[in-house]
């Protein structure tokens, strides 16, 4: 089998997945007030599975385990101990591995564990302080590697105290690790994508660069902000690049998905990423099975020039 790093070396492109949590409230399962799409793993397992099914057979080469909000620091929130969230992350991985064992049909399909900066309810009171968060991160990432994923992808890393914590703790495992930054524009101005605070990106990304990632990119920001922040990242980044956008809108409690960009324009996007150098390319929030589909119809499966 080919490695992760050999596909990025000959300049494959890779697709990776669209966004799980609105996938299943697209299919109406309930989410949890405090752990969003955590608890789903114990509610409808087999859900997770048969969406990680239609976007391998979509054509995404990267599928990413739903454990974007089973961290230790979240789940306790939703009444999880510490062994039942090493067991949901476990879960993650396993949903994962059998999804690619029965969709893929022989081709190499990599798993991602996740980690974010989701924190319980959206409350930032309930943010962890930093020895927690060490903890907690440092426990999923060891729980995801157990599982056996193929490399930890770290997601939405937008403030510069969270983002270094989780990065070290997906590093220490030995597994490549992505890390996902997420962004948004006010006032012409780069800046984190959470409300809580004005960090400048180019703080937010100084915070995660120096590991030793395996690649950097940006996720979970809107379409519309996905160029300038891929600019601030290449201005300081010189390895392999990824991006996957969400489209649509959260407003509580549901994703919006009828302002959802069709999969059509959406693959034009893609294809200005892929010109810019991003070689990894999917969706987040709202894109779906259909939009990975479409880039897989409409991007090349090699890096241009
Ligand atoms: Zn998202």
């Amino acid at each position: 089998m080919v490695t992760l790093q050999e596909r990025l070396d000959r300049g494959d492109v890779l697709l990776i997945d669209g966004g799980m949590g609105t996938e299943l409230e697209r299919r109406g399962v309930e989410m949890d007030g405090e752990a969003w799409a955590g608890a789903a793993m114990k509610t409808r397992p087999d859900v997770i599975k048969e969406i990680h099914k239609e976007f391998i057979v979509a054509g995404a080469d990267l599928i990413i385990a739903n454990t974007y909000a089973t961290s230790p620091h979240v789940m306790k929130h939703a009444g999880f101990s510490n062994e039942e969230t090493h067991d949901l992350n476990l879960l993650g991985v396993r949903l994962a591995r059998e999804a690619v064992a029965e969709a893929a049909d022989g081709r190499q399909v990599f798993v991602a564990g996740s980690m974010s900066s989701f924190r319980a309810g959206l409350d930032v009171h309930k943010l962890p302080n930093k020895v927690e968060a060490r903890d907690s991160y440092r426990r999923q990432a060891q729980a995801l590697a157990e599982g056996g994923c193929d490399l930890i992808i770290l997601e939405m890393m937008l403030d510069p105290v969270i983002t270094p914590i989780a990065i070290a703790a997906a590093v220490e495992t030995g597994l490549p690790a992505w890390a996902g930054f997420s962004a948004r524009v006010a006032d012409g101005k780069v800046l984190g994508f959470h409300r809580y605070a004005d960090d400048a990106f180019d703080d937010v990304l100084d915070s995660g660069l120096s590991f030793p990632l395996q690649a950097a990119g940006i996720m979970h920001t809107n379409v519309e902000f996905t160029p300038p922040a891929l600019a601030a990242l290449k201005a300081k980044w010189s390895g392999p690049m990824f991006a996957y956008p969400h489209s649509g809108e959260f407003r509580m409690p549901h994703w919006q998905f009828d302002t959802v960009m069709k999969p059509e324009p959406f693959c034009g996007e893609a294809m200005g990423y892929l010109a810019g150098g991003v070689q990894a390319i999917g969706g987040c929030c709202g894109i779906g099975p259909d939009h990975i589909a479409m880039l897989k119809r409409g991007l090349p499966s090699h890096m241009p020039g």
